[in-house]
């Protein structure tokens, strides 16, 4: 029924309230009004609508809108002639419930007034009809108690110190025990607390105290809880504007054991089965099931109390989801016999639950594909692929840091990677590495921890992209701990936790704990891939994986990437095998020696790649020259200059050895002693000393050159690969050569070449000529060309400015949106989110952190531009993102609105990916 046909009507039986408008009805009234015409029992009730609230808070009497109370009076002879009761009747009373309920559900409003309608006459009419005095005035004094809180304004306190003394007087401890008699002097006791309270006796009248309820309810929307609420949630007045009163019949479930009340999920929100999931208690009210006085029995023991009523609470359960068609949260009283439905929500479910039931109500017909997708948010579906800290377990977080990769783990805390290898792979033990921030060099320290703890950095730093890749937990830039590697020990406030001692960090919430917290296993359904394989038929979007590893490969197919979008091949040259040779070529003095460390890298970066290739083959597979500036590989400085100031003093020593030696021979020592002390000489051999130190000197030295203050702006990317040609070229015969001997043995394979931090054209071009050069040698010497694609992250401003030039030479545009929204903001992606982020983030500066949810302002009009001038150029130029925004749902909806081919993420974000392409592709709003 159509609201806006009755403009000038401000109460609305159940019966004709339209359930959609839940602005005039507010979210309870329109759910009460829905129930009742779909045919649900519910107590029979009317709904005060929100602009009556509006009307009554803007009149400067504060008295209700003009012919409320007719309106108002009007219903309740409806609802008495529904009911057979009378309002106010001594012999039979009608009795009702008031709540507040607004557009969205608000917790800071009003509390729910019950039995309103008792008076001392309409309290003797009850206890004859129930023949009950103790349900008498027990109804009648949580009526006063509640009316005199909630209209009134009577502290909880005076009620409760009332009621405890009559307790202690009547020597009962529990509730349940206080007969009639005290519950007619608790009532008593209260009526005199209202009165002390007001300074007037307790109104007797019904429909005063209806008139007084309903301005209470309506005063509330002004209180300074809501005020404070809506204020914090930021709920404006287009989402809710005033408060509806709904008036509903009082039904009773604590009339005897043929009444009773429970509440009940349609299906159960642990596990998503599909059956009645829930529990109730014999004559009680449902209060007393909230309170947890009584145990209530499970929902599947009322086939034995009371049949007939779970042949019916079933029947509710079917006309619930084959109206609401969605799992539904229901409250039930059975009063002598009777069931009756008094709210409904849509259940929160876990997301397995949700995964589940999407699934098994399509294939019911209760729900279309679409509409499966569209009730998960993609978000959720983190919860099933990452480990996380078991809900049940309590603990107190001792520092919070950035949550940079998702899952939770526990483990021995271990200062550096060395020991975190020895004593994770060698010993078997569970060790969480952490540290100040890590380096390429500590690449095995991941490997063999269960997470990453830094105390500096962001979610794009080192720690958290490679644990990202990995699929492990990390906590970036805690900065609350301080990390003392030589001690081996870490300072959190007033404690400390020690090498060896178990920590457990949550990745998905940033925290830090002391002490191992148990954590719950993640589990990939069948469910789960019938639902994406949903979102991939609509998604426009296809969703790669960012891998380089071929174990991360095989992580990415399992969560069903569709290619592989970036490797990073960096992390390659940080084996520990392979790092000596890395820093060879990075220190070489000519070509020459460079070629030579070249020369052996390039069979190992070849097998890496055919390795790649073979496990996603036929799937494509994006190969990143290198990036990183070189300085990342070589040793620290300051490290250097420690040991060689340890090496000097270890030569002096062993010259003033040599010394005292001679001058022993001089002065006749004995035999002994001279042969001690060259044993001693002979331990420490000064020649390899003095080389040890040439050599230290020489890598300061050329650690010193290759310094830059700003190496990330400095020499990294393409401009590497200009300075040092050699380098790219290993890298692109690797390549392609890999690609070749993949080809030869049948393997199909789709390499795609893309260089980093490219700016100019030229830069492009260049390295386009490299790779013609080598390609054109390997076809010749393999008797067949490769099959491949060249094309450039799009990383820098300057890149996206020239796009329509950068288009003549790369066939794909992939944009690294890390590097973009630091080269976008000039906010350092290492340093921002601990430093100034979050502040400029609670002060709402900026709304969300941009290295995280795509900065479409600005970012992304940098990315529209060069999708446009790009295709202009080339108009099948194949455009994706592999910057870390590639994995969250925002930013997906905002490549799928820019027109982008795909979107690149860790694999383990794979799943939340494709759902959330396929929302973007639905239009959804996230
Ligand atoms: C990027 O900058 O977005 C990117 C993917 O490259 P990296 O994070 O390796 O700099
Ligand atoms: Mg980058």
């Amino acid at each position: 029924m159509d609201t806006a046909n009755h403009s000038n009507k401000q109460v609305f039986a159940f019966e004709e309230g339209n359930g959609k408008d839940k602005k005039l009805l507010g979210g309870k009234g329109a759910n009460l009004c829905e129930m009742t015409q779909i045919g649900l029992n519910v107590p029979p009730g009317f709904v005060i609508s929100t602009a009556a609230c509006l009307e009554y808070l803007a009149s400067p009497s504060r008295g209700l809108p003009a012919g409320i109370m007719e309106e108002v009076r009007a219903q309740m002879r409806a609802l008495e002639a529904k009911t057979g009761k009378g309002f106010g009747n001594p012999e039979d009373p009608l009795l009702v419930s008031v709540r507040s309920g607004s557009a969205i559900s608000m917790p800071g409003m009003m509390d729910t007034i019950l039995n309103l309608g008792l008076n001392a006459e309409t309290l003797q009419g009850l206890i004859r009809q129930t023949g009950d005095p103790r349900f008498g005035y027990d109804a009648y004094r949580r009526f006063i108690q509640l009316f005199g809180k909630v209209a009134l304004g009577v502290s909880d306190e005076r009620f409760d110190d009332e009621f405890e003394a009559v307790k202690a007087v009547a020597n009962v401890k529990e509730d349940v025990g206080l007969s009639a008699a005290d519950l007619k002097e608790i009532s008593e006791r209260f009526l005199k607390v209202v009165e002390e309270h007001t300074g007037s006796p307790f109104p007797e009248d019904p429909f005063e105290q209806l008139e007084i309820a309903i301005k209470a309810v309506f005063n509330s929307w002004m209180g300074r809880r809501a005020v404070d609420y809506r204020r914090q949630f930021h709920i404006t007045p287009e989402m809710a504007n005033g408060t509806a009163v709904n008036v509903c019949t009082m039904v009773f479930g604590n009339r005897g054991n043929d009444s009773g009340t429970g509440v009940a999920f349609t299906r159960n929100p642990g596990t998503g089965e599909n059956k009645l999931f829930g529990e109730y208690l014999l004559n009680a009210q449902g209060e007393d099931v909230v309170a947890g006085i009584r145990t209530p029995k499970p929902i599947d023991r009322l086939k034995d109390d009371m049949p007939e009523m779970a042949r019916q609470l079933d029947e509710l359960r079917d006309k619930l989801e084959s109206h609401y068609r969605e799992v539904q949260d229901f409250e039930f009283t059975i009063e002598r016999g009777q069931l009756y439905c008094l709210q409904t929500r849509n259940g929160k479910m876990n997301a397995h639950a949700m995964v589940r039931t999407s699934v098994e109500m399509e294939r019911d017909e209760l729900i279309t594909k679409e509409q499966a997708l569209l009730r998960i948010k993609p978000e959720l579906l983190e919860q099933m692929l990452f480990p996380r800290l078991d809900p049940k377990a309590r603990a107190e977080a001792v520092a919070q840091g950035l949550p940079a990769s998702p899952g939770a783990a526990s483990g021995v805390a271990v200062f550096d990677a060395d020991r975190a290898e020895q004593m994770g792979r060698e010993l078997g033990q569970k060790v969480i590495l952490v540290r100040e921030e890590t380096k390429p060099e500590d690449i095995h320290g991941f490997f063999a921890s269960e997470g990453i703890l830094t105390s500096r950095g962001g979610k794009t730093s080192h720690a958290a992209v490679v644990a990202r890749g990995m699929g492990k937990p990390c906590v970036a830039g805690a900065e609350g701990i301080a990390v003392d590697v030589n001690r081996r020990e870490a300072y959190v406030g007033e404690t400390s936790f020690r090498e060896g001692e178990v920590i457990t960090i949550d990745g998905t919430t940033g925290k830090v704990y002391l002490g191992a917290i148990p954590t719950v296993e993640p589990d990939f359904s069948p469910e789960l891939n019938t639902l994406l394989s949903w979102a991939d038929e609509i998604a426009g979007l296809e969703v790669m994986a960012n891998a380089d590893t071929p174990d991360d490969a095989r992580s990415a197919l399992k969560y069903g990437a569709v290619g592989i979008g970036l490797a990073r091949t960096e992390r390659m040259f940080n084996d520990p095998a392979r790092l000596p040779i890395v820093i060879e070529m990075i220190v070489a003095d000519s070509s020459e020696e460079r070629q030579a460390a070249l020369d052996k890298l390039l069979p190992l970066q070849r097998s890496d790649f055919r390795e790649l290739f073979e496990v996603m083959s036929p799937r494509p597979v994006t190969i990143r020259l290198l990036d990183p500036p070189i300085h990342e590989f070589l040793p620290d400085e300051h490290q250097l200059e420690r040991e060689l100031i340890e090496l000097r003093r270890l030569a002096e020593t062993t010259r003033g050895m040599a010394v005292l030696s001679g001058t022993m021979s001089l002065i006749h020592a004995s035999d002994g002693a001279r042969r001690e002390l060259d044993a001693m000489r002979r331990m420490v051999d000064p020649a390899l000393v003095e080389d040890a130190i040439a050599k230290k000197e020489t890598m300061l030295r050329k650690v010193r050159i290759l310094y830059e203050t700003n190496p990330m702006l400095g020499h990294r990317g393409v401009r590497l690969g200009i300075t040092f040609p050699e380098i790219y070229q290993m890298q692109i015969r690797a390549i392609l050569e890999a690609a070749a001997e993949c080809a030869r043995m049948g393997v199909e394979v789709h390499p795609q070449i893309k260089v980093p931090q490219v700016c100019t054209a030229q830069e492009l071009k260049r390295v386009k000529f490299y790779v013609d050069t080598i390609h054109e040698e390997i076809k010749q010497r393999y008797g067949h060309p490769v099959a491949f694609k060249f094309g450039t992250m799009i990383e820098v401003v300057r890149a996206c400015m020239r796009a329509e030039s950068l288009a003549e030479v790369a066939e794909f545009f992939s944009f690294g949106t890390n590097d973009l929204t630091q080269a976008t903001f000039s906010f350092s992606r290492e340093d921002a989110e601990n430093k100034f982020l979050p502040l400029y983030n609670q002060s709402t500066i900026l709304q969300d952190n941009p290295f995280e949810v795509l900065d479409v302002k600005g970012v992304g009009k940098l990315m529209k531009l060069a999708v446009e001038w790009g295709k202009q150029t080339r108009p099948d130029i194949h455009v994706g993102i592999c910057g870390e925004h590639g994995g969250h749902p925002s930013s997906i909806a905002f490549c799928h609105e820019a027109g982008l081919d795909y979107v690149s993420c860790s694999a383990p974000r794979v799943p939340v990916a494709r759902l959330a392409a396929a929302h973007a592709a639905l239009g959804a709003k996230l």
